[in-house]
C-alpha cells in the first residue's frame, strides 16, 4: 500500500478478492449490473453506484462495512466510503 488513505484502508493487511464474478444481491432479483466490488469486510461481491441497484454502497451503509476493492480485472484499487478515502495497491 503506497500513502495510507484512511485508518480502515491501512487496517487491511491483505485484500479479499472476488469468489465469483456476479453481484450476489442482483443474481437473486435477476437484476444486471455494470461494475463489481468486493466488501473487504465480510467478502461479497455487490454491485457498484453505476449499477441500477447500487449494491455494494447499500451493504456498506446497512453492515457498516466500509472499505471495497474493485472486483474489474486489472483494477487494483480500494475505496472507503465514510472516508470517500481511495487507494490504489
Ligand atoms: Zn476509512
Ligand atoms: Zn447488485
Ligand atoms: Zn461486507
Amino acid at each position: 500500500m503506497s500513502e495510507a488513505a484512511c485508518a480502515h484502508i491501512e487496517a487491511i493487511a491483505s485484500v479479499t478478492l472476488a469468489k465469483t464474478h456476479a453481484c450476489e444481491e442482483c443474481v437473486k432479483i435477476g437484476s444486471r449490473w455494470v461494475h463489481l466490488r468486493t466488501c473487504q469486510t465480510c467478502g461479497v461481491t455487490l454491485c457498484c453506484d453505476s449499477s441500477p441497484n447500487l449494491h455494494a454502497s447499500k451493504h456498506a451503509r446497512a453492515s457498516s462495512h466500509p472499505v471495497i476493492a474493485s472486483a474489474e480485472p486489472g483494477e487494483r484499487w480500494l475505496y472507503c466510503y465514510p472516508d470517500e478515502a481511495f487507494a490504489e495497491y
